[in-house]
This record gives structure tokens, sequence and C-alpha cells, in this order.
């Protein structure tokens, strides 16, 4: 497509500043010093909070039962578990969801973030709790390699691949390695090495699927992901007793978050403030003091017990007392940034998969946002929504800083689409992307195994939710765990009881 063509499409940028400070906190600091070309009541808390900035804290306005401290799948979980009592549920962006989050465009429902859950996980039969029905996905995922579709890439895929066939039997013999692997009883030793260490003897093609595939799914190339989480995954779409057990709704996950919030706001809506970015977290003997900034008007409210369901870059900011050892273990967790760039077509352009591989490419995959419902009686595609996952490097995180930047990578995902389809010509009526700075955590050698252990422990008042407390991947699902087991250990503490599981608090 050429440039000129390109003028005419609308591309419309979420997650800007301007909106609340979505581009979080870390994001800016490491633009220390550059300037960045962004202004706002909100962006000037961001940069004080990261710059260590002791905000006044004005006296207690309003005491709680619990504070919890986002938004997102996890703080929402929390304060749907808490409905018994007093809570004061604080998320600093203008919607709740974080990273299961979905938009619409005139009806159409589409992903920014989360797209499925399998049958295993508990966000199944907590969806199911809340009131959704979940659709099955049923289409193992294909490729496009050299222009050519491949539906089910490590299943039947394997013996239609268009590759050379010394590549294509490298591709089996590697799956039969992997599916040799005694995953549970070599978890310890597996969850320590990089999943590199088991590509060093294939061609390149199969490490550039899985440096594809990996980004995507949680945050790492090969050479920085733990290896049982790979080898997890190739034994899961590939083994012999495989079942396609995802499920999701149209746009992906963001139907449990925007669920939860249609439960509980009607009844709880002062106590769910949005726009409200926590700046400090200070426990005292009695209560923890939690100081929010929501416009121009700083408040702090009292605690008997705080939720923290912030991604740890943020939570070891502003919560005061952490002990050494567990700030030091929250900094270890480190996070890429992503933007998801929704292509919106007002013709079928791709209805032959649910989410399909495209290595080599500025995105990784793209999922058809409607799949689960395009069989359904009655239904009609309006608009083929295809929601094209752009993980960025860490070093790329600028881009996603300004307008300009955000859209030239949705340009970059835009021109790498249409060279696999240049038969289809189809230019899309929008564009939409959506930016974060620090979403998915990266499922790193140690990380699950000796890093988030020491990072979720209770402190007296102040409990660990968000999905980086569990692992070993980000997802939906361990968000919601880490929601029950804070839910659980602040109940306990208000009850004075022991904590739960024998979790002791560190010291020092
Ligand atoms: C592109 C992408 C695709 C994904 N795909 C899947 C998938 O298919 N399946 C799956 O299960 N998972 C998937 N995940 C992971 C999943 O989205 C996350 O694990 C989950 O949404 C995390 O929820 P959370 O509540 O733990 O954290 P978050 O979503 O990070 O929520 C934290 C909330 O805290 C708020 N916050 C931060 N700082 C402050 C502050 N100072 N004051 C107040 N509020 C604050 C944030 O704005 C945010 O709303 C995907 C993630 C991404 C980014």
């Amino acid at each position: 497509m050429t440039a000129n063509r390109r003028d005419f499409i609308k591309f419309v940028v979420a997650g800007s500043i301007a909106a609340g400070c979505p581009l979080d906190v870390a994001l800016l600091a490491e633009q220390a010093g550059s300037h960045p070309a962004v202004d706002g009541e909100e962006n000037r808390i961001c940069h004080q909070v990261r710059d260590g900035k002791t905000f006044s804290r004005p006296p207690v306005s309003a005491h709680h039962d619990v504070v919890i401290v986002g938004g997102g799948v996890s703080g929402l979980t929390a304060a749907y578990l808490l409905r018994h009592r007093d809570f004061l549920l604080l998320e600093k962006e203008p919607h709740w969801g974080g990273n299961a989050y979905l938009m619409e465009f005139q009806g159409s429902a589409y992903g920014t973030g989360s797209a499925f859950l399998d049958k295993s996980e508990p966000s199944f039969a907590f969806a199911q709790d809340i009131g959704l029905k979940p659709l099955i996905v049923d289409s193992w995922d294909g490729t496009i390699i050299q222009g050519e579709f491949l539906p089910d890439t490590w299943g039947e895929g394997l013996d239609r691949s268009p590759y050379p066939v010394s590549v294509r039997d490298a591709f089996k013999k590697f799956k039969r390695e992997i599916l040799a692997i005694d995953v549970p009883r070599r978890s310890h030793e597996l969850f320590a090495v990089p999943f590199s260490n088991f590509l060093k003897d294939y061609p390149n093609e199969i490490k550039q699927w899985w440096d594809t595939y990996g980004p995507s799914n949680w945050g790492a190339t090969t050479e920085e992901t733990a290896a049982a989480i790979g080898i997890f995954e190739l034994q899961y779409i590939s083994g012999e007793k495989r079942k396609d057990d995802r499920y999701t709704w149209p746009g992906g996950l963001g139907a449990i978050t925007k669920k939860i919030a249609e439960i509980i706001e009607p009844h709880f809506s002062e106590h769910m403030q949005l726009g409200a970015t926590t700046v400090a977290v200070v426990p005292d003997k009695q209560n923890v003091l939690v100081t929010y900034m929501q416009g121009a008007e700083l408040k702090t409210v009292a605690g008997k017990a705080v939720i923290m369901a912030t991604p740890k870059f943020i939570t070891r900011r502003i919560v005061e007392g952490l002990p050494a050892k567990q700030s030091a273990a929250m900094q270890q967790i480190h996070y890429i940034p992503y933007a998801v760039v929704n292509l919106i077509f007002d013709r079928p352009v791709f209805n032959k998969g649910y989410d399909t591989w495209c290595p080599g490419n500025r995105f990784t995959d793209f999922i058809a946002a409607d799949w689960v419902i395009r069989n359904q009686p009655g239904y009609k595609q309006k608009y083929n929504v295809l929601t094209c996952y752009t993980p960025l490097r860490q070093e790329e995180r600028g881009l996603l800083l300004t307008e300009a930047g955000a859209r030239g990578v949705a340009g970059d995902v835009l021109r790498d689409f249409q060279k696999l389809f240049p038969g289809a010509n189809v230019d899309p009526i929008e564009v939409h992307i959506y930016r974060r700075g620090h979403p998915l955590y990266m499922s790193m050698p140690g990380l699950y195994t000796q890093v988030q252990p020491v990072a979720r422990a209770p402190m007296e008042r102040v409990f660990l939710a968000n999905t980086d407390s569990e692992g070993p991947v980000s997802s939906t699902g361990s968000g919601i765990t880490a929601a029950r087991r804070a839910v659980k250990e602040a109940e306990s503490r208000i009850a004075g009881k022991p904590l739960p599981n024998k979790t002791v608090a560190l010291r020092g």
C-alpha cells in the first residue's frame, strides 16, 4: 500500500497519556532527561511519583475495611469477593479492566489485551459464577508461512508446511524430543534454564516460530523463557491426547472485567473510584493510610487492610516499609511494552482460524475478534475485526510514548499484514491502537520458582494480588488466584487470625 492510500485510513490511538496516565510511571521514568512531548495533569502526578516526591498527605477523610489499589481483573475480583465488607477500589485509568479490557467499534467488540482462557484455569469457573457462558474456540492455531496459511501448525500442519523437507523433519523431531520430556519430574531444573537450550541443534525456522509465540504469550523470546514453559506449551498444543479447551467471548477476556464491574458498580458506586491514582501506601500500627489523587484533589483514607492489585514495579514505588529482600525481588520482574492493533475491515478478509501466527512480521499473531460467535444462528458479520498482537522489545518502549510513535508501529503492522494478503488488496476502514508500557511480565528462568514467592509475601496489613504475584505466566486466571489469596489474607488479618498457608512476612 502506498503512503498516500494509508493517509486516508483513520488511525485511533488509545491508552494516550492525556486520558490519565495510562502509560505507566516506569515508562516515563525511562524517558527522564529526554523531556517527552507529553502534557497533562495526570502525567505530572506520574512524574512526581517517579521522581520519589513525597506528596503532602492530607488527614484521613474516611475509614474502610479494605482498600484495593488497581482495578484490573485481580482488583475487581477482590472487590467482588469483598462485597460484604466496606471496601474501596481505586483505579488510575478512566475505565476498569487493566490488561483485560475490551472496546467496541459500532457494536463489534474487540480485544485490547487478554484474549482467551483454558478450561483448566480458575477463570473458567469464575466466569460461570458471575453469569458468563464461555464459548469454545475449537481451532488449533495456524501459521502463515511464505504467504501460505497452514492450519494446525503443530498437528497436521507439520506434514503440510511449505518448508524444505529437512526443515519439516526437524520440526517433527523437535516435537518428538519435547513430548518425551517429563516436565513434572524435572520441573525444578526446567524452570531454571532457558528454553533456547533445547533449540540449539535445530534449524532457525523453529527458533523463529517460538520467538514469535513466546513474546506474544509470556513476554519472552526463547533465550529469555524458562524452559518448562515452552516445553509444557508444546506438549499442550501437540500432545497425543491434546484437546483445544480454550474459551473466550467476542473481544476476549475483557468480557470478564466488564461483567464484574456491571455486577458490583450499581450497588457500590461510592466504593469504586476511577481516575484515582494512588501515590502512597503507608502502614501504621492499626491501619494502612492510602493517599490518592483524583482530579486535582489529594485524599487520604485508612484501611484495616490494603490489597495491592497493581503490578509490582508500581507497588514497590508506593508501598512504604517493604522489606528490602521483597522489594529487590519485585525489581527482578521485567515487563515488555506491547501494542495491540485492531484492523477494522468492512468486508471479510480473514475468517479461517482463531489465532494465526505470522513469524517475521512486525506483529506476532492476529485473532479474529468474533470467532466464537461466527456460527451462532442469526449472526451476521458486519465488520471483520482482526486483532494484531504486537509485543515490542524493551528498548522499543519509547516508541509508544508519543502518538506519532504509536501510529508508526501501527503503520508497520498494517504494511506487514497487507503483505501477507497481497491478493486481497483491501484497506481497513479504521486502525485502532491500544498501547501499554509494561503490561506483560517476562516468564524468565527462576521467576516462578524463586522470585514470585518472595515478591508476594504478605506484610502485616498489606497483601499482594495481581497476576505477577503468581505465575508461571501472566494470565487472567492467575490474577483471580492472586485476588482470592489476598482476600483470604486480608480477612484473616481483620479477624485477628493467623494468616492462611503459614505465609510469613519477610523482614529486613
Ligand atoms: C496483549 C496481551 C494479551 C494477553 N493475553 C492473555 C490471554 O489470552 N489469556 C490470559 O489469561 N491472559 C492474557 N494476558 C495477561 C492478562 O491480561 C493479565 O495477566 C491480566 O489482565 C492481569 O490482571 P491484573 O489485574 O493482575 O493486572 P493489571 O491488568 O495490570 O491491572 C492492574 C491495574 O492497576 C492499575 N494501577 C496501576 N497503578 C495504579 C495506581 N498507582 N493507582 C491506581 N491504580 C493503578 C492499572 O491501571 C490497572 O488497571 C494478556 C496480556 C496482554 C498485555
